[in-house]
């Protein structure tokens, strides 16, 4: 493949330091991602039918989501630059979607494994990076932005990760990650970004680089690809979850539900050549947490403060009413000195309150540190007639920071 970065001699390069200093600098992890965020330059030509996908008047692919190290990202930028990138629009005619699928089909993809994640044909080499839908009902359209995993950098996603543990104040893993994907980095650029109808499935918009590099080309796959969970396994763990179930409990189910055959396709389904599996695994825990977590409105790539305050924030896109309702006490972290205080009373709690605690007994229950961020809580409760525990408010609050590092943060007034 042709090298760009020559290009950049003398080129007014005012986003990109000069290469020299790249692997001086004493923080390469939030360098990169520095970098990596600065890269919003890439400007593609609207649809005209549509501009909801489109943020203002100019689109962008979303460069950022890729994982490239500094040579990468200045030789994208090049190509950027320099009009050096595949991008055509398509209308729903047969002669304009055979022409996308072509494209598409030219690159082992097609339009059913962008929108059924479980047909994905797990020996291609593009992985999901970013996708955005244009809101629910008729006429949805979706964009999706895939990354060639031959340029898919593992020190980039490991330096994203970074960030993302080092701004929620968690321990960073000082080693390499090792690499899971099937494929060897050869720093390939290939990255496509392709908007479609969800309802009609036509294809129109296609843009990004589409030449894979030399290396690239020439690769076998070097490991085999992980295989991927039944979309209707997750479907079931996740309302039992949302029900309060553990993950012994849904395993148990899990396992149940296979040998009664009971999931979706399972039956006649040969276990040794399927591209999909019906066992649920202690690894698929952590991203059933995360699903759950989606599905419940939290964006885990913000902080958690900064979802609550966007939940109780009226201003903010955010908001809740419902939770703002039930909190009676709030005060955010500003500051590491500050405390993050909330007091819970929802509407049951409060006839709770009323029905077995006013002119009863009210019993504190203190917990030590429920989650890895060391929130300390509270339980106000009452007694009722079954002589049971009935909470009736919540009182949650973070340790301040010094006294978080050894553990502990009651006994002595904040
Ligand atoms: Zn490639």
């Amino acid at each position: 493949m042709h090298d760009p970065r020559h290009h950049l001699q003398g080129a007014n390069f005012s986003l990109l330091p000069p290469s020299t200093n790249v692997m001086s600098n004493s923080e390469p992890s939030s360098f990169i991602q520095n970098l990596m965020n600065s890269l919003n330059m890439s400007t593609i030509p609207p649809h005209p039918t549509q501009n909801v996908i489109q943020r203002g008047g100019d689109i962008q692919v979303e460069l950022a989501n890729l994982y490239l190290d500094i040579d990468q990202i200045q030789r994208i930028h090049a190509m950027y630059q320099s009009g050096q990138i595949f991008q055509q629009l398509f209308t729903e005619s047969i002669v304009d979607q055979k022409a996308a699928q072509t494209v598409l089909g030219a690159q082992g993809l097609d339009i059913m494994q962008l929108k059924e994640k479980d047909l994905k044909d797990l020996g291609n080499r593009w992985s999901r990076r970013w996708s955005k839908k244009n809101g629910p009902g008729h006429g949805q359209k979706e964009r999706v932005l895939l990354q060639c995993q031959c340029g898919s950098s593992s020190e980039a996603r490991k330096a994203r990760d970074d960030m993302k543990k080092a701004k929620q104040g968690l321990p960073v893993n000082p080693q390499n990650w090792s690499r899971k994907m099937p494929y060897d980095f050869t720093g390939c650029l290939a990255h496509i970004d392709v908007t479609y109808s969800q309802t009609s499935s036509c294809i129109l918009r296609i843009a990004g680089i589409i030449v894979h590099d030399e290396a690239c080309d020439k690769q076998e796959m070097q490991r085999l690809p992980p295989i991927p969970l039944h979309s209707h396994v997750w479907k079931i763990a996740l309302k039992q979850i949302n029900e309060g179930a553990s993950i012994a409990a849904i395993q148990s189910n899990n396992r149940h539900f296979y040998e009664s055959q009971l999931y979706e396709g399972q039956k006649g389904l040969d276990a040794v050549t399927a591209n999909v599996r019906y066992l649920f695994l202690p690894q698929d825990s952590s991203r059933l947490y995360r699903m759950q977590a989606r599905t419940q409105g939290v964006d885990l790539l913000q902080p958690p403060e900064n979802n609550i305050d966007g939940w109780l924030d009226p201003q903010s896109s955010q908001y809740k009413p419902e939770l703002a309702q039930a909190i009676f006490h709030y005060k955010a972290r500003c500051r590491p000195s500050d405390r993050f205080k909330i007091c819970i009373h929802t509407e049951e709690m409060k006839a709770a309150a009323w029905k077995y605690a006013h002119g009863g007994q009210l019993i504190l229950d203190g917990t030590f540190g429920i989650c890895d961020s060391r929130l300390l809580l509270f339980i106000g409760m009452a007694i009722d007639e079954k002589q049971h525990g009935v909470p009736i408010v919540f009182f949650l609050f973070s340790a301040p920071t010094v006294i978080m590092l050894l553990g502990f943060g009651i006994g002595k007034r904040p």
